[in-house]
């Protein structure tokens, strides 16, 4: 059974249009939030450079109407709502949590980095990373310098199975 969702922000049901100006709206033209894009003032050749008239007082009646003109004949898109999953296990809707955002750029490979993972995938990806990292710095260690970075871990009494490999 499929339910209908409801848009958070102006109400509409999914599959019609959202009311115009709700900011869940994409543009047809870029993709993008369609009332932050800069479409509208591309299409309509409109100035809105500091300074300009329309920097300061926004569209005119007339150019509001050329511009939901323009929507209408690309069509508008209608409110679908697509589930936030995990990118790594799929887990729909995970909970969200925050990573500082160098953090996540330091773990989280650049063509991944825009999608969402689950805390329990995050912890793994990371787990991961540090592990090449410590391998890395391990390869780089003289037979003497490893063995007694081996020997400081041993005392650490860290778990076998979380150091090998
Ligand atoms: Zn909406
Ligand atoms: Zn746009
Ligand atoms: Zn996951």
């Amino acid at each position: 059974m499929v339910k209908r969702a409801t848009c958070h922000d102006c109400g509409t049901k999914e599959g019609q249009l959202h009311i115009l100006g709700c900011d869940m709206e994409r543009c047809p033209f870029c993709g993008n939030q369609l009332i932050s894009c800069q479409c509208v003032y591309k299409k309509l050749r409109i100035d809105v450079s500091p300074g300009a008239w329309a920097y300061s007082h926004g569209l005119t009646d007339a150019q509001q109407k050329d511009w939901e003109k323009l929507l209408g004949d690309k069509g508008r898109i209608p409110f679908v709502l697509y589930p936030n999953l995990c990118a790594k296990c799929g887990t729909l809707w995970p909970e969200m949590f925050l990573v500082p955002d160098a953090e996540w750029k330091h773990y989280i490979e650049p063509q991944m980095q825009r999608e969402m993972l689950c805390k329990a995938c995050y912890k793994q990806v990371k787990a991961v990373s540090l592990r090449k990292a410590f391998q890395r710095i391990m390869g780089e260690l003289t037979l003497e310098a490893k063995s007694s970075a081996l020997a400081a871990l041993a005392s650490l009494k860290v778990p076998e199975s979380q150091t090998r490999n």
